[in-house]
């Protein structure tokens, strides 16, 4: 039995006669289960030929399993190679998450344990310093190589071996790490500048990108394996922790994200109660991903990655189709982490081909992802501020709207306080503070100011006689006329109250005044009346006195009005319908 299972071994050892190679085992090496993952190298080597298969793929996915898989094969350089017979070759086997990694090689039929690595050592145990396994061949000359890899993991047991010559593996994993240093770098500038974001605008939703950037960040480059060749190279426990972990926390972070982000609980009541069960559960798989073993962590921590990122890209599609806009670039952000992760399933089961683009999609979705999301973030915040800037705009039009309004109406208040209500002339307040004014200017300035006061005459008469409604029709008029023939000259009229008006005349001497009282007279005498009384019942006349002087500090205002006020008295006096001039001594009148 044994024989035979080195027999074939040795018939079908790869054959490495290419210098640029990357040797895959597909066809080349035999693979057997262990159920119990108990079994000694010896034990497996002395095993059935019937209990192994061949390796008919580039790798094999067997999930998440608590078996062992043991690799067998034989290797040898061609004889007379045309390339260096002392170059160093490697064997990789390229899932970093995985726990044991042993390799046998067989001296003398026998197993002899040649390297022992794997995530639950210390990294340094690696025979070779890369974040994934990767050992030294000790092939002699052309002769076969015969070797026994054994691995086992709680993860998923992802196994795709391949043998490559050492300085092409430098070389590619040289370009290949560079851009693995741009993608974490891109990331970590997106949570830095949105952290700066969050200092300045104090809107969680930054907060939440940060969280999420950060977490992410960690979780693939714990799937990767750069965090723990990096970051944690002495503690290959806490290493295995932050995959779930960080895992958790992704999910935990992102959902917070798309809640703060989306505004959900405005959207829709039941895929608000959905997130919230998300961040509940995440919080579980946090504590989970702590606490329980590791593949019970691990595969919480991933079933709820699953699920959430479809529940995020649902909640992200319902929201764009109910019209908001800044839910765009957060729903294409989450198309390209789920077709990242979709291509990666895709080209495990060898649907697509396995390159290195397909190989880590999942790792560039994730970085689209966070681009697209900061995208998100700054579109939200563009609209938002646009937003502002039109209602900061139309607050601007409305204030200054409303102040125009209420100027105007302060003015319409200030003209009603200085306003007659019945004949709209100026009422005794403004006469007032008019008289005053032009007193003190002319008395600064040294000219004339002429005041003409005027009285109805009889008015009481005609109220009794005629109603007051008919009264008030004859002030209207009468105040008409005399607003018509002050204006005339440039000047307002007032009523004083009762039936009583008067005309300040700045500037105006007695003469000039005097006309003004004729004209006015006149105007009076020959105004129509209102049309209830018909002409021939009665007439209105005025009873008119004038003062002039020249103002002066010794002298005020009040004088002035009382010598018209004399005036008009006297005018009373002589009969009505006439205007008197008030003289120290004499007064003069003229009918
Ligand atoms: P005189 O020739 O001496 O001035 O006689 P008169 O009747 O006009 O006497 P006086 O000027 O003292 O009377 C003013 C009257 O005007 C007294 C009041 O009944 C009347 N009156 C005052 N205000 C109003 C008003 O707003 N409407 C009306 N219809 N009458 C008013
Ligand atoms: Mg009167």
């Amino acid at each position: 039995m044994f024989v035979t299972s080195t027999m074939a071994v040795e018939q079908s050892a790869l054959l490495l006669d290419q210098p640029d190679q990357h040797y895959t085992l597909s066809g080349t090496a035999r693979y057997l289960i262990d159920p119990s993952a108990t079994a000694t190298a010896e034990q497996v080597l002395g095993m059935d030929d019937s209990r192994f298969e061949l390796l008919d793929r580039d790798h094999l996915a067997l999930g998440y399993s608590e078996q062992a898989v043991w690799l067998s094969f034989g290797v040898q350089r061609a004889a007379g190679s045309i390339f260096d017979q002392t170059d160093q070759w490697l064997l990789g086997v390229d899932y970093p998450l995985l726990d044991h990694v042993d390799v046998y090689v067989l001296q003398n039929e026998q197993p002899v344990l040649l390297f022992q690595a794997g995530d639950s050592l210390r990294f340094d145990a690696r025979p070779i310093d890369h974040r994934f396994f990767v050992f030294p061949l000790p092939l002699n000359g052309a002769e076969v190589l015969r070797i026994m890899v054994r691995i086992e993991s709680s993860s998923s047991l992802q196994i795709r071996p391949l043998i490559v010559r050492q300085d092409q593996f430098l070389s590619f994993e040289k370009r290949h790490e560079l851009w693995f240093g741009v993608i974490y770098g891109i990331m970590l500038l997106m949570a830095l500048y949105n952290l700066f974001l969050f200092a300045f605008v104090r809107d969680l939703s930054y907060l939440a990108y940060v969280c999420t950037a950060i977490t992410s960040m960690i979780f693939i480059m714990s799937l990767n394996g750069h965090a723990f060749a990096v970051l944690w190279p002495d503690h290959p426990s806490f290493a295995n922790t932050v995959v779930p972990l960080s895992s958790a926390l992704w999910v935990m972070a992102t959902v917070w994200f798309t809640r703060q982000f989306l505004n959900v609980g405005s959207v829709s009541p039941w895929l608000s109660r959905l997130i919230v069960s998300l961040m509940l559960l995440s919080a579980v798989a946090v504590a989970l991903s702590v606490f329980a073993p590791y593949a019970v962590a691990i595969q919480s921590s991933t079933g709820l990655a699953l699920i959430s990122g479809l529940v995020i890209l649902i909640t992200a599609l319902v929201c764009w189709a109910r019209g908001i806009r800044e839910a765009r670039f957060f729903a294409l952000g989450c198309l390209f982490y789920q077709g990242g992760a979709a291509m990666l399933i895709l080209s495990r089961f060898g649907v697509i081909p396995d390159t290195f683009l397909t190989h880590n999609a999942a790792t560039f979705g994730i970085l689209i992802e966070i681009v697209m999301l900061s995208l998100a973030l700054s579109d939200k915040y563009r609209l938002l501020t646009q937003g502002l800037a039109s209602s900061a705009d139309d607050l601007e039009r409305r204030v200054i709207e409303q102040t125009q309004e209420l100027n105007d109406a302060n003015q319409q208040l200030q003209q009603l306080t200085l306003q007659d209500e019945l004949t709209c002339l100026a009422n005794r307040r403004y006469f007032s503070s008019e008289l005053e004014r032009h007193w003190q200017e002319h008395a600064v300035s040294g000219s004339v100011l002429s005041l003409v006061l005027c009285d109805i005459d009889q008015f009481k008469q005609i109220n009794d006689t005629f109603g007051h409604d008919l009264g008030d029709q004859c002030l209207i008029r009468v105040a008409d006329r005399i607003a018509v023939q002050a204006a005339s000259l440039g000047y307002r009229a007032a009523r004083l109250g009762g039936d009583e008006f008067a005309v300040i005349l700045p500037g105006v001497n007695g003469e000039d005044a005097e006309q003004l009282a004729t004209s006015l007279l006149e105007d009076i005498r020959t105004t129509s009346l209102p049309d209830k009384l018909g002409e021939g019942r009665f007439s209105l006349s005025l009873s008119i006195g004038i003062s002039t002087t020249r103002p002066s500090a010794d002298s005020s205002a009040r004088q002035l009005l009382q010598q018209a006020d004399q005036a008009m008295y006297q005018a009373k006096q002589r009969g009505r319908n006439c205007l008197v001039v008030f003289q120290e001594s004499v007064t003069d009148s003229r009918k």
